[in-house]
């Protein structure tokens, strides 16, 4: 069964809003066995309304639609949908009396426009709405069931969940989905490829790979509709994580920081944080997961080169020779961390977050990060980007990438 998703609202297109709904109707219509061939984001404009409608309904069984059903001008959906149906609009009272009652229940004044909100398209079936005042449409037109809701992510949920869900798997004989997703780290996408390109090619043809990069980490999502699709996905996933070890670090939710909190309990080691650039975010992640107090002693966010100096033990010396941005004083700042906060493990982060301050020799986004205890440290350069948060982020992720492998390599 093929379905579209149609996103109505301009503030979707001018990145005032970001368009969650497309994302969650995707997962939740896909885990019932739907697939999604399209999605698109349009204007609150009743031509295009039309056009879209028309055309997505034209290519799949099931065209989910939100936004546009407020009581205010901006508000068109439904004149587009009698539009393409080819129907009139009908007052309908019982809509009337539950957004009185809604006003009424709330000691809130009740505005004329709402009497906007109780015409429909001639034909069509309500979906209730318990979390609002703007009911849900569901209507065939020629071989597609349109449905249309409200653009609040928590009314459209609650629809989806109460009412459109249910009725999707009861007319249907549910074609079992199955998908599970590789997360591998410190390896780019390309060569995330050259290593399972072969196996690919091996694999059942009901097999759908994707590759999803974001800053340090690649996830392989293998999937498969079908009755054999758990089985087949798991032998693929067996396949292909063969081939990329070291790099997998766990599946599906699991962040890099679960990841190597594990590492470190199961090998019984507390770890200490030194952060100069990243200001504390590296702690913030790894204090994100239940359960990381049973290794994290704590970190110091060492901005000024005075802390370096004074909470760390980082030689002045090195400071003025090298500068603050070097694989010297990251070093030193693992060393004196570990002193410091009494851990077997240290990171260290030393970089120009920028978009300020990067000189010739060291442009904005030159990081140094260390990990190591008192014996072995490892050490990385990286040359990102200008924006600060991305640095921040991406340098506080590498740091616990690096960790992993030198847990690995113990
Ligand atoms: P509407 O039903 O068009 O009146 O939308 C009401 C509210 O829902 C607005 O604040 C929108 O920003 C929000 N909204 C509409 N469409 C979406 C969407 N696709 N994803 C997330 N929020 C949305
Ligand atoms: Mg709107």
């Amino acid at each position: 069964m093929k379905a579209a998703i149609l996103a109505i609202g301009t503030e979707l297109l001018i990145g005032q809003t970001i368009d969650t709904n497309s994302a969650w109707i995707g997962e939740h219509v896909t885990a019932i066995g739907l697939t999604i061939t399209q999605t698109l984001a349009i204007a609150d404009d009743k031509p295009v309304m039309i056009d879209a409608i028309k055309s997505l309904s034209k290519d799949v069984d099931y065209l989910f639609i939100t936004g546009g059903l407020g009581p205010t001008k901006d508000d068109i959906t439904k004149d587009a949908l009698a539009e393409v149906l080819g129907v009139e609009m009908k007052f309908d009272q019982s809509t009337n009396d539950r957004i009185v009652s809604y006003f009424v229940e709330r000691n809130l004044q009740i505005s004329e426009l709402h009497k906007a909100q109780c015409y429909f398209p001639i034909g069509i079936q309500l979906l209730e709405n318990t979390m609002g005042t703007a009911p849900g449409m569901l209507m065939q037109h020629q071989n597609c069931q349109i449905i249309s809701m409200p653009g609040v992510p928590y009314e459209m949920k609650e629809i989806m969940k109460g009412k459109v869900l249910p009725l999707i798997e009861s007319n249907h004989k549910r074609q079992p989905y199955y998908q599970k997703t590789i997360h591998t780290a410190g390896i780019p996408e390309s060569s995330v490829a050259d290593l399972i390109e072969a196996t690919l090619d091996n694999l059942p043809e009901s097999i759908d790979i994707a590759y999803l990069p974001s800053l340090g980490t690649v996830k392989v999502r293998v999937s498969a509709i079908g009755q054999e699709s758990e089985l087949q996905v798991k032998n693929a996933v067996d396949l292909l994580v063969d081939k990329l070890q070291p790099y997998v670090y766990g599946y599906d939710g699991l962040e890099i920081q679960e990841a190597v909190q594990q590492l470190m309990i199961d090998r019984g080691l507390t770890l200490a944080t030194a952060e100069s650039c990243t200001g504390g975010y590296i702690s913030h992640l790894i204090t994100s997961i239940s359960g990381s107090s049973g290794h994290y002693n704590g970190g110091i966010v060492a901005y000024a080169n005075e802390v370096k100096i004074n909470q760390l033990n980082v030689n002045p010396n090195t400071i003025t020779q090298y500068g603050a941005v070097s694989e010297e004083v990251v070093k030193e700042m693992v060393i004196g961390c570990i002193d410091s906060l009494r851990s077997d493990i240290a990171i260290a982060v030393s970089g120009i977050a920028g978009p300020t301050g990067g000189t010739e020799l060291k442009p904005v986004g030159t990081i140094w990060i260390c990990v190591g205890n008192k014996e072995r440290q490892f050490t990385r350069k990286f040359g990102l980007t200008k924006n600060r948060i991305i640095n921040i982020r991406y340098s506080s992720r590498a740091a616990l990438i690096l960790l992993r492998k030198f847990l690995l390599d113990q």
